[in-house]
């Protein structure tokens, strides 16, 4: 591992010893402080007003109780969390996770991040996360509906369009933000739509916020492609994962002129030389919440099944890890590289190992971390609380073009930071610094906070 400077060892430090068996948590403020070094030796004041210490301690967590019954008449039991990071900037914004892997350690570890993305959207928006270990894998609406409701039955008071906005991320789409709002809507008698982003579009939600995270990604690496007056013409791509960033990301690989020639799910990957057919997997997906062997079966002599094993070991000039933490590690980052990859950028939240970030950059593969290649979902989410604020809602080639704007002045703020810290290039160090010095300072003006 790097060394830290001083000041920033001791808040590390401190942070494992706060926060015991927390090792994603750990992993991602580890991160962060890798590349302030530069930035504590410039400016003083941010170790004198001890901000990157107050930045590592959320402002509140709260973890809760939610019983719900399961159709059988069974009562079932999980524990909902919600870390309210940093309002430095605006309203805590971050999503809700429902998988059985969570706990505290992966909340503060998304609500961490979520500082730093939200401020580099360049929109007024803090940083949170919540969530719960319920998993709705083979569960029924009925259920699922009934966990949401006693989720927000305590999340309600905590929430609301000035204080705290959450929305989706693994195991929360649109289903469960609809069951999540009604709730919110039936105990607190308001129609406050801003208190919740990826809404439907006819309840208050945005056009291309169910694309944005995905398309947000691909606009981020064709910004990259520019660079060397390159393009997604003709290029290999590999999606891990076929949730919604996956597919949406898959969606506008193609429109761009490149071929996704593979993508994942927890059972294993799917090869399709023509081209993922989109159809196909929206259909098993979003239609029945199938698996992406069904889509081998179904697709014929192009596609085939690989059971376990690495989707990084399919061959491709650009890789979009759109799964889940930790997932390319040390060996997917050997092989892309032994392939051939020239640039791999995050649709999923640190989906990348340090070691596999370390390997890809001594063999000058370009990286783009979550924090500003992902950010496209959270700022279009917080495009949805500007047209639920002027209860107005903008078209799809509007809301697109905003989007396509945001990801473009995040990747040139990231590359003029990186520049002026001495990282040309480097977009980790680029999307910290340039994340982290607007809410310090932010900080440093609201006073002791
Ligand atoms: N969960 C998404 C993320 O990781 C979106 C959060 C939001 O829209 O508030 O950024």
């Amino acid at each position: 591992m790097p060394e830290l400077d001083p000041n920033l060892l001791a808040a590390f430090d401190e942070v494992v010893r706060r926060n015991p068996g927390e090792r994603e948590f750990h992993q991602a403020v580890r991160e962060v402080l890798e590349s302030l070094g530069p930035v504590v030796a410039k400016h003083s004041e941010y170790t004198d007003a001890e901000v990157i210490r107050r930045l590592c301690e959320p402002e509140r967590q709260i973890i809760f109780r939610v019983p719900w019954t399961d159709d059988t008449g069974r009562v079932q039991l999980n524990r909902g969390f919600r870390v309210e990071f940093n309002s430095a900037l605006g309203p805590y914004k971050g999503g809700l996770r429902f998988h059985p892997s969570v706990y505290l350690g992966i909340v503060k570890f998304l609500g961490f991040e979520q500082i730093f993305k939200n401020s580099l959207t360049g929109l007024p928006i803090g940083g949170g996360k919540g969530g719960s270990d319920f998993d709705p894998k083979g569960r029924s609406d009925a259920e699922v509906m009934r966990f949401c409701q006693s989720f927000m039955t305590e999340l309600y008071r905590h929430i609301g369009e000035n204080t705290d906005v959450p929305a989706g991320d693994i195991g929360v789409g649109g289903r469960e933000i609809g069951y999540l709002f009604g709730q919110y809507k039936r105990i607190t008698n308001r129609y406050e739509s801003g208190t919740l982003t990826g809404k439907g579009l006819t309840w208050g939600g945005s056009q291309v916020r169910t694309e944005a995270t995905g398309y947000g990604a691909v606009f981020f690496v064709d910004e990259m492609l520019k660079t060397s007056g390159d393009s997604f013409e003709g290029k290999r791509v590999v999606v891990s994962g076929s949730g919604n960033v996956a597919i949406y990301a898959i969606e506008k690989v193609h429109q761009l002129g490149g071929r996704v020639v593979a993508c994942s799910d927890s059972d294993g990957y799917i090869v399709d030389e023509a081209g993922i057919d989109l159809d196909l997997l929206k259909e098993i997906k979003n239609g029945h919440r199938g698996r992406v062997s069904e889509y081998a079966d179904r697709r014929g002599a192009s596609a085939h099944h690989v059971a376990g094993g690495s989707v990084w070991d399919v061959p491709c000039d650009i890789a979009l890890p759109c799964a889940t933490q930790n997932e390319l590690d040390a060996a997917a980052a050997t092989a892309l590289i032994g392939n051939g990859c020239r640039i791999v950028a995050e649709g999923a939240n640190m989906p990348t190992t340090p070691d596999a970030i370390r390997l890809l950059r001594d063999a000058s593969v370009a990286f783009a971390p979550g924090k500003a290649a992902n950010a496209g979902g959270v700022a279009t989410s917080a495009l949805e609380m500007q047209q639920n604020a002027s209860r107005d809602s903008w078209s799809f080639e509007h809301t697109e073009q905003r989007l396509s704007e945001i990801m473009s002045s995040i990747h040139d703020r990231c590359l003029s930071t990186a520049d002026e810290y001495g990282a040309p290039g480097n977009y980790v160090v680029g999307a910290n610094i340039a994340g982290f010095t607007q809410v310090a300072d932010a900080m440093l003006s609201l006073g002791l906070i």
